[in-house]
């Protein structure tokens, strides 16, 4: 029965996408890098993507990709590429400025809180993270944050979940749940550890059938009727 939750933080809590969109319109203005267009924002997912991605597959380190991803937006529509570290470091400031929970996932979280333990595992950078989750309340909410950047692992690797394991002191992994959106991150990860898990997928995205997921749900409330669920068949 599931007594600790592991909570993945980007679009599972909270959407990224428009303060992403908010922050990067921001450093346009602040390093008077002329308009920043619609068609813009809209090219950056993919660019940001493709870099993290690099990242996944340990092809770059994450302060290559931090800063690399900037060089390439501001490369491809003609800005200057030497302003990409300026940029980021902006970039990084004003992210956690905007908040966009996903929806009933905070009230989730406050209705479960004291019911079960719930932690954040997140693969991230503290810079980039720590207001997003103060702003949003989110670190109030929960029992612990853990960001890969100072685990020193990051989602999928086994070790990033022993070691938060071990921190929080489990010892019996069929207690925990994993959510997170991520197959790559979130369920890999959780099918490395041994750890249950539950796949977030709004989008009702076709299941893979080389993970194990133990649940799918395409809201975050849902979360209550798993939990109801293994209650009932306790009784
Ligand atoms: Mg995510």
């Amino acid at each position: 029965m599931t007594r600790i939750i592991l909570w993945d933080l980007d679009n599972t809590l909270l959407d990224p996408r428009p303060p992403e969109r908010l922050a990067i319109r921001k450093c346009f203005k602040d390093l008077d890098l002329g308009e920043c267009t619609d068609e813009m924002l809209d090219a950056y997912p993919a660019i940001n993507n493709k870099w993290w991605t690099m990242c996944e597959k340990g092809e770059k380190t994450k302060d290559e990709i931090l800063v690399g991803r900037f060089q390439e937006f501001l490369s491809v529509f003609g800005r200057p590429v030497d302003k990409a570290p300026e940029f980021l470091a902006d970039y990084m400031d004003s992210l956690g400025d905007n908040i966009f929970p996903i929806p009933g996932a905070l009230d989730t979280l406050r209705f479960l809180k004291g019911k079960v333990k719930q932690y954040i595992l997140t693969n991230g950078v503290w810079a980039s993270q720590r207001k997003k989750l103060c702003n949003s309340g989110v670190i109030d909410i929960a029992d612990g944050v853990f960001v890969s950047e100072d685990v020193g692992f990051e989602k999928p690797e086994k070790e990033i979940y022993d070691k938060v394991l071990d921190i929080i002191g489990c010892t019996d992994r069929s207690e925990i749940l994993m959510v997170g959106d991520s197959l790559t991150t979130d369920i890999q990860g959780a099918n490395n550890a041994g750890i249950p898990c539950c796949w977030f997928n709004p989008m009702h995205k076709e299941k893979p059938s080389d993970l194990r997921i133990d649940y799918e749900i395409d809201e975050i409330s849902k979360v209550l009727s798993i939990i109801n669920l293994q209650q009932e068949n306790m009784n």
